[in-house]
């Protein structure tokens, strides 16, 4: 499956405590997105990973078994408090479920009570047996589960070119009978960024938190002219679903809106001690089938990889000459659009300093949509008097998320 989890990063800066405000020389990656498969059931039209979704082959025990291995020596437990794993695709529920089970093993032997282990699973929830429901309440390996999957804009066709959207949501309807909880992920692009109101008017109905992601990648130019959207388009869209949510009585959290309404608050408060160091910061990485390791934003970009599972430990991989290349253009990022920017230390700055190829090609030319959406919702705090509240909010040191005070 082509888009990012909606579990990726999703508790990266809840869980960066330590990190958030002191610059450590170390690592600090604690979360591995694995894709485990490419093979996909659906053609959405936007992915990324399109030219691959036929590739049936499964990513091997023996090399899952030997990239654990390698994982549990080179993350200690100085460094985490625990380690991520996040089972992507293709569509991770085309593997058996005997096969996780197989893997839920392996872990136990390898990392033992060294460090914590999760394991979530990102699906487009196409799939979904009673086995698969029996697996998921049993909690026996998947304790997080994302779905992916856009209620409006056509785009969740099969192979055939059928829709698959009544089979989503009667699938939605199984996990809530059966209080299976998950959050959704929606990809933002041609198609269903008009709907980006309706998609989370739909979530919040349900009170599943969303993740919104732009539609930036792309696997063949023709993509990139059909789904892409542009600057203005991501920023209304964004806008859009914040209105959403603040006239919403629910008012169900949804990123990436969660996050600047988080920035919007400090700086309204005046801090400034939030600032994102892609070195020590730096949360995720995908594993791809072959070992290959990178930054999610930068997957399959040949002079962006860490390295390669397959060959290297962790450190050789986390050390390596390009993820130094890499960290050293973040920060000079940082430096050329942040240093300028007045939400920064309030905004961490990590849109800029993560940005993938194509982010880049956006700040270069237009600027941070960040900054646009930034300033959006410290407006609207503004005009509707919010900001007191906020205040009291952002100084009880309760919570920089009014979005528990917003529902109520
Ligand atoms: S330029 Fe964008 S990412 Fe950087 S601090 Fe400003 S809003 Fe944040």
């Amino acid at each position: 499956m082509a888009r990012k989890s909606f579990l990726h990063g999703r508790f990266a800066h809840k869980e960066r405590g330590p990190t958030r405000r002191t610059q450590m020389a170390e690592h600090h990656i604690r979360e591995f997105l694995i894709k485990i498969t490419k093979y996909y059931n659906l053609r959405c039209t936007y992915c990324n990973e399109y030219s691959e979704l036929h590739l049936n082959e499964r990513m091997s025990l023996k090399i899952i078994r030997e990239f654990f291995q390698k994982i549990a020596d080179g993350v200690g437990p100085s460094q985490s408090d625990q380690i991520i794993f996040i089972w992507h695709g293709g569509e991770p529920f085309l593997v058996p479920l005997d096969y996780y089970a197989a893997i839920g093993e392996m872990q136990r032997e390898i990392f033992q009570d060294k460090i914590p282990i999760v394991n979530g699973v990102q699906t487009n929830l196409t799939v979904l047996t009673d086995r698969h429901i029996k697996f998921l309440k049993s909690k026996q390996f998947f304790t997080r589960l994302g779905i992916s999957f856009d209620p409006y804009g056509d785009q969740r066709v099969d192979l055939r070119g059928e829709l698959r959207t009544e089979i989503v949501l009667s699938n939605i309807q199984k996990l809530i009978d059966h209080k299976i909880e998950f959050g959704a992920i929606t990809v933002l692009a041609r198609n269903t960024a008009p709907y980006a109101r309706r998609i989370y008017q739909f979530y919040d109905r349900l009170k599943v938190r969303c993740k919104f992601v732009p539609f930036y990648l792309s696997s063949f130019d023709q993509q990139i002219s059909d789904h892409a959207l542009s600057y203005e388009e991501i920023v209304n869209s964004l806008n859009e679903i914040f209105d959403a949510w603040i006239s919403s009585r629910t008012a169900t959290p949804v990123e990436p809106l969660d996050d600047y309404l988080d920035y919007a608050i400090a700086y309204t408060a005046g801090r400034r001690d939030f600032r994102f160091d892609r070195e020590a910061n730096e949360y995720s990485v995908i594993v791809n089938l072959d070992g290959g390791v990178w930054a999610p934003n930068d997957t399959y970009v040949d002079e962006y990889k860490y390295g390669d599972l397959s060959r290297e430990d962790l450190n050789e991989i986390f050390n390596s000459r390009n993820r130094r290349i890499v960290i050293e253009q973040s920060r000079k990022r940082q430096s050329d659009h942040c240093g300028h920017c007045r939400y920064f230390g309030a905004c961490p700055g990590n849109y800029v300093a993560e940005a993938s190829p194509q982010q880049q090609e956006l700040l270069a030319v237009q600027g941070c949509p960040v900054q646009a959406v930034v300033n959006h919702i410290v407006e609207t705090l503004d005009r509707t008097k919010l900001s007191d509240s906020v205040l009291m909010c952002a100084n009880s040191n309760a919570s920089r998320n009014i979005s528990v005070a917003h529902a109520g």
